[in-house]
C-alpha cells in the first residue's frame, strides 16, 4: 500500500510553504494541473498565475506533467511560461523523468504535486521523487475519475492512520 502513499498531504497548493522546500535541497517541482492548481479544464486564474510567479521568483524549475492531451496543456502552459509534458501516461515514469530532464534536476531534488493516489503520487514514488498530495479542488469529475477515488479511499484512510501514529 506505502506504495501509493505521499511524502506529505495538504489541502492546497495555495496553503503550502513552497518556501520550506530549498532547506530540504528540493528544487524542482512537477505540477499536476487539474484539481491540483485550477478546477478541471479550467484556464490559469490570477492565484496560478502570482503562485508560478513567486515560486519562479524564489528561483525554482518547474514543469506541468498531465495526463491530459495538448489542447488542454499547451494554452495553460503557454499562459504560465512553464515546460510541459503532455499524456504523460502517469503512473508511469516516462513523464516525471522527461519534466526532470527539462529541469535539470534529479530525483532527490524534485517533488511531484497532485491530487490523484494512483497517478500522480505513484508515479511520482516510482520516479523516486519526493511526493505531495492535494485535495481535489472540485468533486464534478468524469466517471472513471469518481471510481478511481472511491478506490482511493481506502488507501487514504490507511496513510491518514499512519500518519496520525507518527505523531
Ligand atoms: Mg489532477
Amino acid at each position: 500500500m506505502s506504495v501509493f502513499f505521499p511524502e506529505e498531504e495538504v489541502r492546497s497548493v495555495y496553503d503550502f510553504p513552497f518556501e520550506s522546500l530549498t532547506a530540504r535541497g528540493i528544487r524542482g517541482i512537477v505540477f499536476d494541473i487539474d484539481n491540483t492548481l485550477v478546477p478541471p479544464d479550467a484556464p490559469v486564474d490570477a492565484r496560478c498565475r502570482a503562485l508560478i510567479q513567486r515560486l519562479k521568483t524564489a528561483g525554482f524549475r518547474m514543469c506541468l506533467v498531465s495526463n491530459n492531451k495538448a489542447a488542454r496543456i499547451l494554452p495553460f502552459a503557454t499562459a504560465v511560461n512553464l515546460p510541459y509534458v503532455e499524456r504523460a501516461l502517469k503512473p508511469r515514469r516516462y513523464g516525471y523523468r522527461k519534466a526532470m530532464a527539462r529541469m535539470g534536476t534529479a530525483p532527490a531534488e524534485t517533488i511531484a504535486i497532485g491530487d490523484q493516489l494512483f497517478t500522480d503520487i505513484w508515479g511520482a514514488n516510482r520516479a523516486g521523487m519526493h511526493s505531495l498530495l492535494v485535495q481535489p479542488m472540485e468533486s464534478r469529475e468524469e466517471i472513471q475519475i469518481r471510481l478511481k477515488r472511491l478506490l482511493e479511499r481506502p488507501v487514504l484512510a490507511l496513510y491518514r492512520r499512519k500518519k496520525g501514529a507518527e505523531k
